[in-house]
């Protein structure tokens, strides 16, 4: 037997079995088994008194006392069940059993001092225990050790396969461990850290010695998984900076300068000079750079974007910037063009509603050379699209580029362009350690100055006439107003709806005022029409879905009004109140609500009044959602840690990746004698290991 040995090797595990545990489980080598952790440990040494018991559902406890009362009630058509009292010296809980034999019945113990064990529910404001263990021996009562509980399930219990099955196996495959692994981090490392080693923490983690044997177990189980993650990341960052080629951009020249100096519009802040800088250093070298630009909604990135841009041009390189839908595009393209006004520099537009004669003219202008920045969303990847001399290709996004659309990215010159990918919002701190690890990071932490920071309230339903006001006084002093409604894909119809009598009831409220509206069901040409009428000031209220989360730019708009706030994620919220306070103006935003809200949705809105730092709501936002529903589909497959916790354990993650990071710096190849069976494991766990068993 070894690790990768199938499970029917196991002593007690036929083939047949062994097929179920694979179906139902995804269990299929030793190695599986021995990281199927339990999900939780019961601890018998400790006794609860019936005075302390509170409401925890699924805890499993154990009391000593004595049992008394016993009777049986039969009631309806023959059903029964028995029932009896529990005392000791601070209180009486009630005991159930609805299904026992009459030989059961006369064995159950009465008034003598005894053990029950079980879990305990909060019933008509009475605690019971239904169907409690019993026992009469104080030693076997008091075992004094954690005895692990896995994850089952009836359908696997109806198969034999219950917790004693599983503690079995562990067992036997414990017994073999030291013949089955080995340490695979280095010694000096598990010195500094203080990490049990490998084996022990295999004991500890299925039967644990105490509660700190568990711990330092647990510990040691999630710093290997982080490390070896990180380790991963950090060679194929390493690997790329040694053998992919980049274009160096050794010149900041005229259109660089001439831009900065007569048309910049404002003074940049510290924090974009600095990431500028860091841009401009990766952009020098010979080595293709892929940084990730993390910044705060309306910290600046697009002028970040453009003056990188402009560095490009001077070495005689084409850009594209990427935006995931057509009216961000649509705003970054007027946004750049505008900047560029006074300029010759030619910008144009690709998107999927581009017409045939003017992506002909792209097309052409892009072979040429003549064209240096081309603006759009994913229609600029397809193949059609070729440059003469693509040199800078940033991506704005909300999640990560999928692997095959960065391939075609690179594709698209000889030697693969720079990569700038932006984010929307800020991401968590544990998750950008992790999951853009091999991507440098740069991070805008520092608003442009003047901004007053928006002020949000929490308004219910009957506040509604309140908001209206308050809305009108503001559009009476020259400024504009939003009003966005939630989306719910699976009843477009029905919100479509919703949003056109909401719409009336604007109108009507609003009568002296000009309302224009912006919806996923509209034409793109509708779309920009509408935007352009708002963004010009002619109407002063927009009524839009979500469709202006991203990108939306009108300086005059200073208020913002979420109705049905409860729906929205925080993200999303969040992105939609940097829609306001792009002005100078002191700008507002106003979460309607219905009355009633869960816990969730309460903690949402609470965070949105409290701050507007980006970065704390983005971990709150991952507390709340999970890490994998924040990466988005195409990563959520990549959080599948067994004991790792994205959540919880950032210091460990940061640990994991200073020594990584210090590691490969000392020893790029692995090629120390002490990092030896490190760089084993490393290599049968990532390269080519046997995993066919998985596939068939
Ligand atoms: P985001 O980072 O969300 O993409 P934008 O690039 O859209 O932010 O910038 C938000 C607004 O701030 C824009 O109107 C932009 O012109 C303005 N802005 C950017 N940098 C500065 C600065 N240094 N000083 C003043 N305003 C700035
Ligand atoms: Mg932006």
């Amino acid at each position: 037997m070894n690790l990768d040995s199938p499970i029917h090797d196991i002593k007690g595990i036929g083939p047949e079995r062994a097929k179920f545990i694979s179906s139902v489980l995804g269990i299929y080598t030793v190695e599986d088994f021995l990281t199927f952790y339990p999900l939780r440990y019961i601890d018998k040494s400790r006794i609860v008194k019936v005075g302390d018991l509170k409401e925890e559902p699924d805890a499993e406890i154990q009391l000593r006392g004595k049992i008394t009362d016993l009777q049986e009630i039969v009631y309806g058509k023959g059903n029964k069940r028995l029932t009896a009292k529990f005392r000791d010296e601070t209180g009486t809980l009630e005991l159930v059993w609805f299904r026992y034999s009459k030989w059961m019945k006369e064995q159950i113990p009465i008034n003598r001092e005894l053990f029950i064990f079980g879990k305990v529910n909060l019933f008509n404001g009475n605690f019971s225990m239904a169907h409690p263990e019993i026992e009469t021996d104080e030693k076997k009562a008091l075992s004094g050790t954690l005895l692990p509980i896995y994850p089952g399930s009836e359908r696997l219990s109806k198969r034999g396969i219950n917790n004693k099955f599983f503690q079995n196996v562990l067992f036997e495959i414990l017994r073999n461990l030291p013949s089955l692994t080995e340490e695979n981090l280095p010694a000096s490392l598990m010195k500094n850290l203080k990490l049990m080693g490998r084996i022990q923490a295999f004991y500890n983690i299925h039967f644990p010695k105490d509660l700190a044997y568990f711990e330092q177990a647990n510990r040691r189980l999630k710093f290997e998984e982080a490390f070896f993650f990180q380790l991963g990341y950090g060679l194929k960052k390493q690997h790329h900076k040694t053998s992919v080629a980049g274009n160096p951009f050794p010149i900041v020249g005229e259109n660089f300068n001439q831009f900065y100096d007569h048309f910049l519009p404002f003074e940049l802040t510290n924090a974009q000079k600095r990431v500028l800088k860091e841009i401009r250093n990766d952009m020098k070298k010979p080595v293709q750079m892929n940084r990730l630009l993390q910044g705060d909604v309306g910290s600046g990135k697009t002028m970040v974007a453009l003056l990188s841009m402009l560095i490009a041009m001077d070495n005689g390189f084409q850009s594209c910037m990427m935006a995931p839908t057509e009216i961000l595009a649509q705003q970054h393209f007027n946004g750049i063009s505008e900047l560029l006004e006074n300029t010759n520099i030619k910008v144009r537009l690709l998107t999927g509603s581009t017409k045939t004669a003017e992506r002909k003219i792209i097309h052409d202008e892009l072979l040429s050379g003549e064209l240096s920045i081309l603006v759009g969303t994913h229609a600029v990847l397809e193949d059609v699209v070729q440059f003469r001399k693509l040199g800078l290709a940033i991506i704005d996004e909300q999640h990560r580029f999928g692997v095959a659309q960065r391939a075609k990215l690179w594709a698209k010159n000889k030697i693969p362009p720079h990569i700038l990918v932006m984010t929307a919002t800020p991401i968590p701190r544990t998750l950008a350690m992790s999951f853009y690890s091999d991507l440098d990071v740069s991070i805008i932490d520092e608003m442009p100055v003047g901004r007053k920071p928006i002020i949000t309230a929490h308004r219910r339903e009957k506040d509604r006439l309140t908001v209206f006001r308050f809305a009108k006084e503001e559009i009476d002093k020259g400024r504009q107003v939003y009003f966005v409604y939630p989306l719910i894909e699976e009843s477009e119809t029905l919100d479509y709806k919703n949003l056109m009598e909401n719409l009336e009831h604007i109108i009507e409220f609003f009568a002296d005022e000009n309302v224009t509206m912006l919806h996923g069901r509209m034409k793109p040409e509708e779309k920009e029409a509408n935007m352009k009428y708002f963004a010009s000031g002619k109407a002063q209220i927009m009524v839009a879905t979500t469709v202006i989360e991203v990108g939306v730019n009108v300086p005059n708009a200073s208020v913002m009004v979420i109705e049905s706030a409860e729906r929205f994620g925080l993200s999303q919220l969040h992105q939609l109140r940097g829609r306001v306070g792009r002005g100078a103006e002191q700008s507002y935003c106003i979460l309607l609500t219905s009355d009633k809200l869960t816990t969730e949705s309460r903690t949402r809105i609470k965070t949105m009044t409290e701050t507007n730092d980006g970065f704390r709501i983005s971990e709150v936002d991952m507390q709340l959602r999970g890490p994998g529903d924040i990466l988005g589909t195409q990563q959520s497959g990549v959080v599948d840690f067994k004991k790792l916790d994205l959540v919880q354990d950032g210091n460990i993650i940061k640990t994991a990746k200073s020594v990584v990071e210090q590691l490969i710096e000392k020893d790029p190849h692995l090629q120390n004698p002490e990092n030896a069976s490190l760089r084993n494991y490393y290599i049968k766990q990532y390269k080519g290991k046997n995993k066919w068993g998985r596939i068939s």
